[in-house]
């Protein structure tokens, strides 16, 4: 098994600070970004990174989910106990999340900090629905409290990130070679970017940080692998980046060819430093999930 050698908290914001000050438009994206990974910090630089498992002492844990995986065909996160979770560790990091959030996010600060009593109270359904991949949970709880479901997801994602990219850290790069399917072998979300590395297809999930390999044709959206109703638009000037769409669903996935990158982009960053594509697709009238 290799373990990558992973960047530290104060190296991720070291990189921050140096995107924000080569793109300037993406500040406040940027700044985002910086400000949750102080708020996951505590998580980040523990062993058990928000579990009650000392990841690096338990590799039988990451060989039963390998087995799992390699079975079913099915992403890691089905085979996730919620009590894998150390809910204090989380609820800890919970409020920094909601602090930043007040700040940059949502104006209304009451608004949030109610809602945080709420969301303290329920962490542990939370959680558990959303190892379900429970919709309707998730639907009839932001009813309740009148608040996007996808503010919601945003925050547990944040929560369990470092959990999930420690176990993705830590999986066999087989398991990545050969999945071969649109969503993440890990955590299960459809990505948005993807990497040409010697001509084939690497699909990146954003939560996970992780690459898999993945067919040219294959809509990670609507599973269409008909070639001839994929097509492609690119930004002029720049024929590293490319957005590659489907005609029956009309979604995309915006793709990077490395041999042609002139800059290279930190791993991590792809999505936000991509972001001109997507108002690219969108004036072609194309969809991102
Ligand atoms: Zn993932
Ligand atoms: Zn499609």
């Amino acid at each position: 098994m290799v373990i990558m050698e992973r960047l530290s908290v104060n190296d991720s914001i070291k990189i921050i600070d140096n995107l924000i000050i080569n793109y300037p438009d993406l500040r406040n994206l940027l700044e985002l970004q910086k400000q949750i990974l102080i708020a996951q910090r505590r998580i980040r630089e523990s062993p058990n990174k928000g579990t009650n498992i000392n990841w690096e002492e338990s590799h039988f844990i990451i060989s039963n989910l390998q087995e799992s995986i390699r079975k079913s065909n099915k992403p890691l996160i089905n085979f996730l106990n919620p009590s894998i979770f150390n809910f204090d560790e989380l609820l800890n990091t919970f409020n920094q999340v909601i602090e930043v959030l007040s700040k940059i996010i949502v104006k209304k600060d009451d608004l949030l900090k109610n809602l945080s009593n709420e969301l303290i109270k329920d962490i542990e359904a939370l959680i558990t629905a959303y190892l379900k991949n429970d919709e309707d949970f998730f639907i009839n709880y932001s009813k309740k409290l009148s608040i996007s479901p996808t503010l919601i997801i945003f925050i547990i994602n944040i929560l369990i990130q470092p959990c999930f990219e420690e176990i993705a850290n830590r999986i066999d790069s087989s398991i990545l070679e050969n999945w071969w399917q649109a969503p993440c072998p890990i955590c299960g979300r459809k990505p948005i970017v993807a990497k040409l590395k010697n001509r084939k297809r690497y699909l990146i999930c954003s939560l996970c940080n992780v690459e898999y390999l993945a067919d040219l044709f294959l809509c990670v959206n609507c599973g269409n692998i008909d070639p001839a109703t994929f097509k492609f638009l690119t930004p002029e000037n720049h024929s590293e980046f490319r957005v590659d769409f489907c005609e029956k669903c009309k979604h995309y996935i915006k793709v990077i060819d490395e041999e042609k990158l002139k800059k290279p982009i930190p791993k991590g960053f792809e999505d936000i430093l991509t972001i001109d594509l997507d108002i690219m697709a969108e004036k072609a009238g194309l969809i991102r999930d």
